[in-house]
């Protein structure tokens, strides 16, 4: 009888360390995150910061690709359509996962349905900003200017379905302005380059990367389209105080995996996020760029589903009859 119990114990034990070995395996090489805009913009800002700390609690290198065009929709088809096996990961946004669906009819990815949300990155508010000289000096000069010159304003965004693209879409439509004259970028660290040097005139853009600019004083910023002006830049008015209190966005960044990807893994890139947001080091980085730091629940891949589908239930029927 002791015998039997023993060799029981046994299998049990050996059971648990299989299962144990086959959960630690992985990451058993360098994962990549594709970044799906240029480099030096916010996604790819928040990406760099998170994915470093990642890396330490992985084990792995977590590996930035930036691969840009229509709006991030190509970077992230390429990640959601890869093998499912926790090896090609992405970080997307308000634009990629929640606007997009409703303005390219033929996507082949459906963020709701067909993809494994790992979880809140960080939450972006939106700034107004325009290059240094541009006429206007206060947010109603920007609305009166903009209304009485839209043949003469150029707008910069990141592609159709973007943050910038649908931030400044609503705006126009709040505006009553439905089309400017706009140049599309591979990602707004490119276009903030172009503002900085004068060759465009304005863009709605998360505070991730403009913020250092705005306080560098080489571009300007009308207003912040949050309810509360962002610590990282406290002489920055709400549009509300601004004069423009119907225009209220909240972007995000996040991550997602393909669907299907195994349980432990996504459990691993779980653990390994919530440990970066967790960090001091990574925290400062990211409040200090004027990030909003991910709630306990908006740090899981349920909170960050259900944070996509309201966005997307919430756009989708304005964007979908937006010009193009
Ligand atoms: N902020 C950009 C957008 O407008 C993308 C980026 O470069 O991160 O979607």
């Amino acid at each position: 009888m002791k015998k039997l119990v023993l060799g029981l114990a046994t299998t049990v034990a050996l059971a648990l360390t299989g299962s144990a070995q086959a959960q630690s395996k992985y990451p058993e090489k360098p994962i990549t995150m594709i970044v799906p805009f240029a480099a030096g913009g916010p996604t790819d800002i928040i990406a760099r910061i998170v994915g470093e700390n990642m890396s330490k609690t992985l084990g792995q290198q977590v590996v930035i690709e930036n691969v840009a065009g229509a709006g991030g929709t190509t970077g992230i088809t390429r990640a959601l359509t890869a093998t499912p096996d926790g090896y090609t990961i992405a970080m997307g946004h308000l634009g990629t996962f929640s606007a997009a669906p409703a303005t390219y009819p033929g996507l082949k990815y459906d963020p709701i349905n067909g993809m494994q949300p790992i979880g809140l990155a960080g939450g972006t508010p939106i700034l107004i900003v325009a290059r240094k000289n541009f006429e206007p000096k206060d947010l109603k000069e920007f609305v009166a200017y903009v209304k009485a010159n839209t043949d003469k304003v150029n707008e910069a965004h990141a592609g159709v379905g973007s943050v910038s693209w649908t931030t400044c879409t609503l705006l126009k439509g709040q505006l009553g302005v439905p089309k400017l004259n706009a140049v599309a970028y591979r990602g707004t660290g490119p276009a903030l380059n172009d503002l900085v040097s004068g060759q465009i005139d304005f863009m709605c853009d998360q505070i991730v990367s403009v913020a250092e600019q705005v306080k560098a004083d080489t571009i300007k910023a009308y207003a912040i389209a949050s309810a509360e002006r962002s610590p990282a830049l406290p002489n920055v008015p709400t549009t509300k105080e601004a004069g423009l209190p119907e225009y209220q966005i909240e972007a995000w960044n996040g991550i997602a995996a393909p669907k299907g990807t195994p349980k432990e893994v996504v459990d691993r890139l779980v653990d390994a996020l919530d440990k970066a947001l967790k960090d001091e080091g990574v925290k400062k980085r990211l409040l200090d760029l004027g990030t909003v730091m991910p709630s306990a629940t908006e740090r899981t891949p349920a909170g960050f589903g259900a944070l996509i589908k309201r966005d997307a239930d919430k756009l989708s029927p304005t964007l979908a009859a937006a010009p193009k």
